[in-house]
């Protein structure tokens, strides 16, 4: 795990960024104004994006697992990288705000897939300091579908 100023960046890592921060102003959440964004590159060179949505009963989907929906829906299931960024109404976001345990879950299912240790690109509100990260820093011990013997195999195509 380590923090990285954006400029000092590849050029395909600030791109996800920056395509992470064109679509949080589409995220949803009039209840917290707490908004996260989420764009995910694939092996085929894609880019899925997705927002927050909040409900009023706190029941709504995160950016990260909205982004991964976008991709399957798609018919792409190899992430190789995931951008996310936060921000807010009422502040700065500056601490890296990493994915919740469920949206963990998920990109592990996709990780342990593909043997791909997905990296997580984590930027503040202003996009000054990246927190570069992987799956398998995030989420170690992962279950996933080899553990369960899925049949899994039509997915890796
Ligand atoms: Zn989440």
């Amino acid at each position: 795990m380590k923090k990285i100023q954006f400029n000092k960046l590849s050029k395909q890592d600030q791109t996800l960024i920056n395509e992470a921060e064109k679509a949080i102003k589409n995220a949803y959440d009039p209840y917290s104004q707490f908004y996260v964004a989420c764009a995910l590159l694939t092996k085929k060179g894609n880019i899925y994006k997705g927002v927050n949505i909040n409900t009023c009963a706190y029941g709504g989907i995160c950016a990260e697992r909205s982004a991964i929906s976008q991709m399957v829906t798609a018919g792409e299931y190899w992430i190789k990288k995931i951008a996310i960024i936060a921000k807010s109404d009422y502040f700065k976001v500056k601490i890296h705000s990493g994915p919740c345990g469920i949206c963990r879950q998920l990109i592990w299912e996709f990780a342990e897939l593909t043997k791909e240790n997905i990296e997580i690109l984590i930027s503040d509100s202003d996009k000054n300091k990246i927190l570069i990260t992987s799956i398998k820093q995030l989420h170690p011990l992962g279950f996933g579908p080899r553990l369960c013997f899925g049949k899994y195999k039509r997915y890796l195509k």
